[in-house]
């Protein structure tokens, strides 16, 4: 399979985080890219696709942000990491906001993804390792491997929030449909992927279907519930499969053939698939027992629809193990 990736992804690399309440070492680390491109072996370089298809997301005053935050941050006098701590939660209102504590809080959800001096970088060449990989997809492959980091699921259009700042999935899916393609999304990481259910919610145009942990005990909390299924034009168009914690294989595969089953009936011609290797056993953030050798088998299921096949990398945090599972989810495509 062609996999993707560009070397300056390697350059977002925060010191901290805020996790459970209290702030420790980013986990969402170049280590991670590292494993997998270890397992991988060959990799080709991203191509520049500009800032047209992450316009057809992101608003550009978000993508202005996220541009200029670091630098802002030091104008500021501040030292370390760009990192929301205040949040316009009530009697929200259109104020124009110049002090970049106030940026912080307004584009996003929680304090999770610091923005460090290399991170637009890092997110611009996540989002054009997707638009690459998408191009060998919209030339024929039944399927490539786009190998994105940081990960994109977890940020809508204008805020970022679980180590996601530019949403890879999204930008792919909406540069697919604009190139005149039905598609459909099928995210597969152990966490809901909000951001990407929040930009097509209202859509009938293209299908997201997500399997994650049940929102009521895990990240992100406030979405991924199955009573959430859409709005206006996009009524139906949206399907949550949440599990309980300690789901295994023989509990995962059922709510894949139920995703599967809903994708078929869309009809899609191109599938973008978020996947997450947080599903795995010894993940230190998630709780799901799926095994290495789980993974082959839920790829070819996937790969049995026949439809061609967008792998967008979302999360993934036993780094040792990280390369090992991902490339043994390739290997069944
Ligand atoms: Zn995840």
């Amino acid at each position: 399979m062609r996999c993707f990736f560009d070397p300056r992804q390697l350059e977002h690399a925060p010191a901290q985080e805020l996790h459970n309440g209290a702030w420790v070492p980013y986990g969402e680390h170049p280590g991670r890219p590292r494993s997998m491109l270890a397992a991988i072996g060959h990799v080709e370089p991203a191509h520049d696709h500009g800032r047209a298809p992450l316009l057809s997301v992101h608003p550009q005053p978000y993508l202005e942000f996220l541009e200029s935050a670091y630098r802002e941050w030091q104008a500021a006098g501040r030292t370390g990491d760009a990192s929301p701590y205040a949040w316009p939660v009530v009697r929200r209102r259109p104020l124009i906001h110049d002090r970049i504590d106030a940026k912080l809080g307004l584009y996003s959800f929680d304090a999770t993804s610091p923005i460090a001096a290399g991170t637009w970088d890092s997110v611009y060449w996540s989002a054009q390792t997707a638009l690459s990989g998408l191009d060998a997809v919209l030339a024929g492959e039944n399927a490539a491997f786009a190998l994105c980091r940081p990960p994109g699921h977890h940020c809508g259009a204008d805020y970022l929030g679980g180590y996601c700042y530019l949403n890879n999935a999204a930008i792919a899916a909406e540069t697919a449909v604009r190139a005149g393609r039905r598609v459909a999304i099928l995210d597969v990481d152990y966490h809901h992927g909000n951001g990407t259910q929040d930009i097509f919610y209202a859509r009938g145009d293209v299908l997201f279907v997500s399997i994650h942990a049940d929102p009521r005990t895990d990240y992100p909390y406030y979405w991924g519930h199955s009573d959430e299924t859409g709005e206006a034009e996009g009524e139906g168009a949206n399907l949550n499969l949440p599990l309980p914690r300690g789901a295994a294989a023989a509990d995962y595969l059922p709510a894949l053939e139920e995703a599967l089953g809903r994708v078929s009936v869309f009809g899609p011609d191109l599938l973008v698939l978020s996947f997450g290797a947080d599903t795995f056993s010894g993940d230190p953030i998630s709780h799901f027992r799926l095994e290495r050798g789980d993974y082959p088998g839920l790829a070819r299921r996937i790969a049995s629809l026949g439809v061609p096949t967008l792998v967008v990398m979302e999360g993934g945090y036993a780094v040792d193990a990280l390369g090992d599972n991902v490339a043994a989810f390739l290997s069944g495509f």
